[in-house]
């Protein structure tokens, strides 16, 4: 049987459209949903292990995105919506209706981050997103629990063969903009 990492990915990626400019999320309550709309298109999309993401019932990996903050506007249902933990880096917003995130924030102004929400696609009918282009935190899904040390090996070949490839922490080039940005803070870089 094939791994399976995210129904979005899992039948093949879908490639995001050139010049799409956004659309709405919309959450999974039957009444009233919760609907955010994102004025651009996303960028880094990713599948991510870690064990705070939102991820649809049954699937290992999440997949998300990031998006300006100015371009995230709560359209319906602010009253629903909820911070999953106040105390975390990434203010995750879930809908306390169905559970789903609706968009992540970074109040932490130093952070690397800051200034970018985070926002998962697959809650939007529109079509063109960006498209997912790496994994990141694939290790994680064996503290989550969805996956045995032993799947592993199939669980990257499988993130390969999709074209995902996998880190255990961030992609390189965001890592470089994590450290680079800690750097110019330090005054190790020049900024
Ligand atoms: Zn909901
Ligand atoms: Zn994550």
């Amino acid at each position: 049987m094939a791994v399976k990492i995210h129904p979005s990915v899992d039948g093949g990626i879908k490639r995001g459209k050139e010049g799409f400019a956004g659309g709405t999320l919309t959450c999974k309550c039957s009444s009233n949903p919760v609907e955010v709309k994102l004025s651009g298109q996303t960028a880094h999309n990713h599948a991510c292990g870690c064990t705070k993401c939102w991820k649809p019932a049954g699937a290992a990996f999440s997949v998300v995105a990031v998006i300006g903050k100015d371009k995230v506007q709560v359209t319906k249902g602010a009253d629903k919506l909820k911070i999953v933990d106040p105390s975390a880096t990434i203010q995750r917003y879930a809908c306390t209706g169905c559970g789903v995130h609706m968009y992540g924030r970074i109040e932490n102004k130093g952070h690397p981050f800051y200034g970018l929400d985070f926002v998962h696609t697959e809650l939007s009918k529109d079509e063109g997103w960006s498209e997912p282009q790496f994994a990141a935190f694939v290790s994680s899904i064996i503290e989550a629990g969805a996956a045995k040390p032993s799947d592993m090996g199939a669980v990257r070949a499988r993130l390969k063969e999709l074209g995902l490839e996998p880190y255990d922490c961030l992609s390189p080039a965001l890592m470089d903009a994590i450290a680079t940005h800690l750097a110019k803070a330090s005054g190790k870089l020049a900024a």
